[in-house]
């Protein structure tokens, strides 16, 4: 059976150490998040993260807007946030309404209140190998995911599957600059079991059931970064967690593996961009 790769209880543990950091600091750093739209899963998301960083004793700002907000009034609110002082980590919480530009909106936030690391100048830093302000936060989770588990990276074969700019691409890079040798996959690649096969580490963001136990090695380690509801309204991964869990030497569960580390990467990022402006 596999082992379990515990998001909710390495959160737990980074996020006490965060607090003692915090509690220590005269001024704290503040997270603004802007929302737009009715977007129920984006809602409960932001909800989510401004609890968590008021128990934590981060600053957290919310600023909702409607649906039909113009992309103008948007960017001119980022530039506001951009220059404003007290405001030290700037997060736009996506998916942003299709006559908006996502790109331009994400492209305007200053690098150094970039806490998502999603601007071109932070992925541009990631690519280059060098270091950004900060790492996109479900990567970054990723990777302390491994390394709490002293899973090996270097020399090893890793499969991502999915190439976003969020997950697929920047965890990517961060694997090649700890020395794995990484394959991407994506909804064109032929033959995907083939690869899989040969997979140490498989790192799967599709949101679709795609991993199979037939697809794997054993003892190969298993990251599920998917998130969707199936047919029944039920809450899945992108893996088979029962099967997969019977050939694994890891698995990560969903809930409670890859998503609570993204949010502990939040939150270490928003400390992270406080520190280095100080
Ligand atoms: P995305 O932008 O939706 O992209 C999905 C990727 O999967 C694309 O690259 C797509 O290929 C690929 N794909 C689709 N069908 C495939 C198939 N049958 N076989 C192989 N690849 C396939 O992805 P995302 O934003 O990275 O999100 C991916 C999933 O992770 C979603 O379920 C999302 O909710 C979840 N997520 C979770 C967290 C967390 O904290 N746990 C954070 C972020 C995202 P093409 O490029 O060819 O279209």
């Amino acid at each position: 059976m596999a082992d379990i790769l515990d998001g909710k209880k390495l959160r737990d543990k980074i996020f006490e150490n965060l607090k003692i950091k915090l509690d220590k600091m005269p001024i704290k750093p503040t997270l603004a998040v802007i929302l737009v739209g009715l977007d129920s899963a984006s809602q409960i998301y932001v909800r989510n993260k401004k609890k968590t960083a008021e128990k934590l004793g981060i600053n957290s700002l919310v600023i909702e807007y409607p649906e039909n907000i113009t992309e103008n009034e948007l960017l001119k609110k980022v530039d506001e946030l951009n220059n404003d002082k007290n405001i030290t980590a700037i997060l736009v919480q996506l998916p942003l309404p299709k006559h908006i530009d996502k790109f331009k909106v994400i492209d305007s936030i200053s690098p150094d209140k970039d806490v998502d690391g999603l601007t071109p100048y932070n992925l541009g830093k990631l690519f280059a190998g060098e270091e950004p302000y900060v790492y996109p936060c479900t990567p970054k989770g990723i990777l302390i995911l491994l390394d709490e588990y002293k899973i090996n990276i270097e020399g090893k074969h890793v499969v991502v599957i999915g190439r976003s700019n969020l997950v697929g691409k920047p965890v990517a890079q961060m694997l090649l600059k700890r020395n794995a040798t990484v394959t991407m996959c994506h909804s064109h690649t032929k033959n995907l079991s083939e690869i899989t096969k040969t997979a140490d580490i498989i790192v799967s963001a599709v949101g679709k059931n795609v991993i199979g136990e037939k697809m794997l090695k054993s003892n190969c380690v298993v990251v599920d970064v998917g998130i969707f509801k199936d047919e029944n309204g039920k809450v899945r991964g992108d893996v088979d967690f029962e099967g997969v869990s019977n050939i694994a030497a890891y698995i990560s569960p969903v809930p409670g593996g890859v998503g609570p580390m993204t949010i502990a990467s939040l939150m270490l990022n928003t400390v992270e961009l406080f520190e280095r402006n100080l």
